[in-house]
C-alpha cells in the first residue's frame, strides 16, 4: 500500500483535473470555485478546507495495491484503447490516471474513472 501511495504522487495531472488535496473533481470540492473561464477553477483560499482530504489518492492506491491483478488487466485494456502504448506499464499509468475526461457535465480524471469502474464491478 505504501509503495502504491508513493506511486500516486508521481501521477502526471492535467490542469484543472482535480482538487490538489482530495483529487476529486474541483466541481464537487468546497475548496474551489468556478472562474469566468469555462472548466477553470480557483481556490476559495486557505481558510476554506478541502472536505475530502486525500480520499481519491487513498482509494486509487488501495485499488492498485489490493486489487492488483484485476486492476492491471482492466487498466492495460483502457490504455491500449487510448493508444497509450509507449513506455513501461507504470510510466503509461502515471499519464493515463491524470488525463482529463468528462463525467457527465464535470471534468474529472481517469483516476475517478477507475474508482467508478471498480464500484460498478468492472475491475
Ligand atoms: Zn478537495
Amino acid at each position: 500500500m505504501e509503495a502504491k501511495m508513493l506511486f500516486t504522487h508521481r501521477i502526471q495531472w492535467e490542469r484543472y483535473v482535480r482538487c490538489n488535496y482530495c483529487w476529486a473533481p474541483q466541481a464537487i470540492c468546497n475548496k474551489w470555485q468556478e472562474t469566468s473561464t469555462p472548466g477553470a477553477y480557483k481556490t476559495r483560499g486557505i481558510h476554506v478546507p478541502c472536505q475530502y482530504d486525500r480520499v481519491l489518492q487513498r482509494a486509487t492506491a488501495a485499488l492498485l495495491a489490493f486489487q492488483q491483478g484485476a486492476c492491471e488487466a482492466w487498466l492495460e485494456q483502457q490504455m491500449q484503447r487510448a493508444a497509450l502504448v509507449q513506455g513501461s506499464y507504470e510510466e503509461r499509468l502515471r499519464k493515463w490516471l491524470g488525463w482529463k475526461v468528462k463525467m457527465g457535465q464535470r471534468d474529472a480524471s481517469q483516476a475517478c474513472v477507475l474508482l467508478y469502474a471498480w464500484e460498478e464491478g468492472q475491475v
